[in-house]
């Protein structure tokens, strides 16, 4: 049991008309889960905490969760998604959503107090579903519960599992249960998976759109390198195997085809409620990628074992693009000390991949948390004697950085920001390194140039460092339209200020 589950307190205190106009992901969430568990949602919470267990504190720095199931939703032909929340929330998930390229419209069912209440929000959406539920248009209808919803217990379970044969998913995606946008993705797709896996125990389902593979597949579980697939195949055929379907999928009758496979590639290994369906339907899951030559060769091994390949296979898919991989990464060396941090789950492939590059990786951070699918590389990483932290905070990645003394910073907005002020090179995760190809060969020294030339980059950083010196740091930051001056005798009064008002309250706590 983690510490997540002894917090959910089934305070019945707490109704929904006290959390309707307050709490947020800025505060509140003990509330928030004690509304929750009260108001019927305490199996939900304690799945979640189970899945996606907190610690060593309760949620990295990161993005509000629902996003993560947002993007994956708003990804998929022919399905429409609806979120329950507040209206501020709401506005910040879909201007993020269209930030990042989002097509397609995102519904919305306001609430107010009164409506959240007496039940009638509940009515609300499901009208909102019967009204959409269109099967010319629509495959699914996903509706998501945020924060409040998830508090006030709005039972999206009790909406109809299908309208005119449109599938309806109800799920909920609390700032206060989920820890990272990463593993909201998870909640979704397992989601999703778990009701094709119904469809298809009990009747024929549609084909994929490319028709059946006419081979044996490996689904691939993760967003990743729209190449990598390409890549993955090519490695993969000489033991008579195909890439399947990725995870998250982009259409409904996909589901079907992932769940239509050999093995699973558990690429990305924070997807638990994904691999609890695969491993019901009966399939095998493999952990780690096909990254650099040591983890395309173990991977290749554990795939070729799993699917009774035999060894003349086994041997010829690694000789197929073994020899390839570590001629590229000889090519592309990379040299210096590396820190890296991020919240897309793939940070442990990545530091495989610079590690085998050449570069010095001290310490790997991820926001998401340790699962049997992470295991292998994080044993990897541990032989080179790599610090890996899973569940990261930002002040661990900042001590990290300071700890080390990288000289180049690949980490989330905060620690890239820090490391710039330090005139340090760094570099995003999410922006620049996870959205590159990893594997396989096109992998091999994809991230060389990138990253070297970030580290040659170090004396512009100190030539523009000397320039402006001291000038909008700590107290001078902001617009001025004088030069900015230091007044101790303020920050010496508000100290006497402060000291008053201790004294007081301690006065008053001896009465
Ligand atoms: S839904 Fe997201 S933005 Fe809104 S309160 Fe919850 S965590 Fe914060």
């Amino acid at each position: 049991m983690s510490a997540f589950d002894t917090d959910i307190d089934a305070s019945p205190e707490v109704l929904p008309q006290d959390i309707a106009g307050g709490a947020s992901c800025h505060g509140g969430e003990t509330r928030l889960r004690a509304a929750a568990a009260a108001a019927g949602k305490a199996d939900v919470l304690a799945k979640y905490a189970r899945d996606y267990p907190a610690g060593p504190h309760d949620q990295p720095q990161s993005m509000c969760p629902a996003f993560g199931s947002l993007r994956v939703g708003l990804r998929m032909r022919r399905t429409a998604t609806i979120l329950s929340g507040s209206a501020c929330c709401v506005y910040g998930l879909t201007f993020t959503s269209h930030f990042y390229g989002a097509r397609r419209t995102v519904g919305y069912v306001p609430f107010n107090s009164e409506t959240l209440v007496t039940g009638k929000l509940f009515e609300d959406i499901r009208d909102a579903v019967h009204e959409i539920a269109d099967p010319a248009q629509y495959d699914a209808i996903v509706v998501t519960n945020l924060c409040v919803p998830t508090a006030s217990g709005v039972p999206l379970q009790l909406l109809p599992k299908e309208i005119n044969g449109v599938r309806i998913i109800g799920i909920d995606v609390p700032g206060f249960g989920i820890p990272t946008h990463a593993e909201a993705k998870d909640v979704l797709a397992g989601a999703m998976l778990r009701y094709a896996r119904g469809e298809a125990e009990s009747g024929p389902v549609q084909a994929p759109r490319n028709g059946r593979a006419a081979k044996p597949t490996i689904s691939l579980v993760g967003e990743i390198f729209p190449a990598d697939p390409v890549g993955i195949g090519m490695m993969l055929e000489p033991m008579g195997l195909a890439a399947g379907q990725q995870v998250p999928t982009r259409e409904w009758r996909e589901l079907y085809a992932a769940l239509d496979c050999a093995a699973v590639a558990a690429i990305h290994p924070f997807y638990t409620s994904v691999y609890r369906e695969f491993e019901a339907a009966g399939r095998p899951i493999v952990g780690s990628a096909p990254v650099g030559y040591e983890g395309t060769a173990g991977w290749i091994e554990n795939i070729g074992k799993l699917c009774n390949v035999g060894r003349d296979g086994i041997e010829a898919a690694k000789n197929r693009v073994l020899p390839a991989i570590r001629a590229a990464l000889a090519a592309a060396p990379i040299r210096g000390r590396i820190t890296l941090s991020g919240y897309e789950g793939s940070e442990l492939l990545v530091a495989r991949l610079l590690i085998e590059s050449g570069a010095d990786v001290r310490y790997v951070g991820s926001a998401c948390p340790r699962t049997p699918h992470s295991e292998i590389d994080r044993e990897w990483l541990a032989e080179r004697g790599v610090h890996v932290q899973f569940r990261a905070s930002l002040e661990q990645d900042l001590a990290a950085f300071a700890e080390f003394k990288p000289d180049l910073v690949v980490g989330t907005t905060p620690v890239v920001q820090k490391a710039k002020e330090m005139a340090v090179p760094a570099l995003y995760f999410t922006n620049l390194i996870s959205s590159r190809p990893l594997m396989g060969i096109a992998g091999a020294g994809s991230l060389a140039q990138l990253i070297n030339t970030a580290i040659a980059g170090k004396a512009r950083f100190d030539e523009m460092k000397a320039f402006f010196g001291e000038t909008g740091t700590g107290e001078s930051a902001g617009v001025w339209h004088d030069t900015p001056r230091a007044h101790p005798e303020f920050r010496d009064s508000y100290r006497r200020k402060l000291e008053k008002q201790t004294k007081a309250r301690k006065a008053e706590e001896m009465i």
